[in-house]
């Protein structure tokens, strides 16, 4: 391709819009520009990048025996009630009525039409298992998009989807389904972390991560010191914080802190500090009211916390629910006299552990003090249970190891989903015996765009992007560094010949100065440059770098195109080795 003839404007100023650099590079370069929040526009170069991810991601979906569908972005509301996933995903699903006055959803996942799809197409084992997977849009209308593409509200996700007579088959292709990731993400030249995720109804280690662990990556990513076990901080289980020595307290006595109810106002105010305190958070599932205690140090992890009402919906209790249950207003609720008017009491380990703390009274504008866990609020009965429910901290152990801590970005997830989603669409399958059983699933994304973020995060320097030679826009760019004619003919004859031997390659035939060439080649971040020179040119030589590194290399004019497309092919097959 001739770069007069591209579509590529590039950016000198760092966009102020955006806050990381994959983000401004992205612009920069002229990959992407914004539509509206959390929505971009791939330009012609991003468009090429999005195919190479894309085309590595397919091929190895297809190596595992996976079979390509598309499954309609919108997509009826009904089957989505019946999942109950209208409710889970809130206000993160996006929806609209239809002429007919229908409710519909843009899809953020596909469970529910690969589900329905199964339903009515499999009758019998014999039809299984299947594996079915698209490339297609979704769309999640994020809380807060950010990052450019990787939040956003529209993305193209690959998603598949497994259906099963038995466990062991499901295993199999859950497994076949991480090792086709590990491919993918090695072909596309990431280096990555797979770390155990939260698996809902499963239990077990049914759902993994992929994550490039980098500084912007918004998942935390805990693993012990000796590195043998990494998690997603929804899932790192911490082991239970030693008792704290018995003392001598007077029963629990109230103390006016008039408007103050959060942790901060509350320490300020008594001057205290946050781990001598108990939160007292109060949920729903569905109609069921609930309350978590944690230490006034320590966040409730809400992954953690579903797992004791697998199946059900989980969110904080609103306001008029918290009043009624408490007595109090938002701020002042305690586990005092609370376990009877819940259904039920998760204490965190941490606050067992606690020899005494300060609490909310259940009383508008009071806390109490010297409040001792198991003396003051039971640790034990039918429904109070000293558990596990809180995000792992720097100094936590798990099974004795030290827990140490990373960001990452989340890439890819395998989850195997047992039947909760064939139950409620009846994707079900008679087995050798005749028995009508619900089909067992598995699924498994990856983001797209997140991969061309991730990897820019990981792959750049001043000057711009540095692509791996799998997903680089094109392989080479070939630059006539001077606009006379025996320059130019040299150039075009290199151009040719890479071409002819199947390279992707873009020729700069702008009229422009060398340096502002040079500039534009880094910033869009092409693996290989080939500079003709006048000065190397006299003595029949081109220039041949690596974006990766500073040293150039003379290679003879005539030898340019084979020695420039066997580099090309090295770099793609030790992407290949995994
Ligand atoms: P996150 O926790 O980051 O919101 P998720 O776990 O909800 O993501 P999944 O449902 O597992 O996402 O979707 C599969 C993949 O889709 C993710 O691993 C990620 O790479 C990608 N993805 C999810 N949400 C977004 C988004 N808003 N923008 C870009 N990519 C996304
Ligand atoms: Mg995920």
């Amino acid at each position: 391709m001739r770069y007069s003839q591209t579509f590529i404007p590039t950016v000198k100023e760092v966009p102020a819009e955006a806050e990381i650099i994959s983000h401004q590079l992205m612009i920069r370069a002229g990959l992407i520009r914004k539509l509206a929040s959390g929505t971009y526009i791939y330009l012609p170069a991003g468009q090429r990048i999005l195919l190479k991810v894309i085309g590595i991601v397919r091929e190895e979906m297809n190596r595992t025996g996976a079979q390509e569908c598309t499954v309609p972005v919108v997509q009826p509301m009904e089957l989505w009630q019946k999942t109950g996933r209208d409710a889970d995903y809130g206000e993160t699903l996006g929806k609209f009525r239809d002429r007919h006055g229908r409710m519909n959803v843009l899809s953020p996942t596909a469970e529910e039409g690969f589900t329905y799809l199964v339903s009515q197409e499999v009758q019998s084992y014999k039809q299984l298992p299947l594996n079915l997977y698209q490339i297609n849009t979704k769309y999640r209308d994020e809380f807060r998009p950010r990052f450019g593409v990787l939040r956003s509200r529209e993305f193209i996700m690959k998603d598949a989807y497994s259906f099963h007579a038995n466990e062991a088959c499901l295993h199999k292709t859950y497994m076949d389904m991480y090792n086709a990731y590990k491919r993918v993400f090695s072909r596309c030249g990431l280096e990555y972390v797979i770390v155990e995720a939260e698996t809902g109804e499963m239990g077990g280690t049914g759902s993994h991560q992929f994550t490039i662990p980098c500084e912007n990556g918004e998942d935390v990513i805990v693993y012990t010191e000796d590195g043998t076990r990494a998690w997603n901080i929804e899932k790192a289980p911490v082991d239970p914080l030693p008792k704290q020595p018995a003392v001598e307290v007077p029963p629990p006595a109230l103390v006016h802190t008039p408007g103050v109810g959060s942790i901060e106002a509350v320490c300020e105010f008594l001057k205290i500090q946050p781990q001598q305190l108990i939160k007292t958070l109060i949920y729903k599932a569905d109609e069921e009211v609930f309350a978590v205690l944690v230490r006034g140090d320590h966040e409730v992890n809400a992954e953690k916390v579903n797992q004791f009402f697998i199946g059900r919906h989980i969110e904080l209790a609103d306001e008029q629910t918290i009043q009624k249950v408490t007595g109090a207003a938002v701020g002042f609720a305690g586990p005092v006299g609370l376990s009877e008017r819940v259904s039920r009491m998760l204490v965190d380990y941490a606050v067992a552990a606690m020899a005494v703390g300060i609490t909310g009274a259940n009383q508008t504008d009071y806390h109490l003090k010297n409040v001792v866990p198991g003396r003051d609020f039971p640790l034990e009965g039918d429904n109070v249970q000293v558990c596990d429910v809180r995000n792992a901290v720097p100094g936590d152990t798990c099974g004795g190891k030290k827990l140490l801590f990373k960001h990452g970005i989340e890439v890819g997830q395998v989850f195997k989903l047992g039947t909760k989603y064939s139950v409620k669409l009846e994707a079900n399958f008679l087995d050798e015996e005749g028995i009508r059983k619900p089909c067992l699933m598995g699924c498994y994304g990856i983001g797209i765009n997140r991969i061309i973020a991730a990897a820019i995060e990981l792959f750049h320097d001043e000057w711009g992007i540095i692509w791996p030679m799998s997903i680089a826009p094109w392989q080479v760019i070939v630059t006539p560094a001077a606009p006379d004619a025996d320059v130019m003919e040299a150039a075009e004859t290199v151009y040719r010949q890479l071409l002819e031997k199947g390279v992707e390659v873009l020729l700069d035939d702008r009229d422009l100065r060398a340096g502002v060439k040079f500039k534009d080649a880094d910033l869009l971040g092409i693996p290989i440059r080939v500079t003709v020179g006048k000065t190397s040119l006299a003595e029949g030589k081109t220039e041949v770098k690596l974006r990766s590194e500073t040293n150039k290399q003379q290679v003879p004019v005539s030898q340019t195109a084979g020695h420039v497309a066997e580099m090309v092919q090295q770099m793609l097959e030790q992407l290949n080795r995994i």
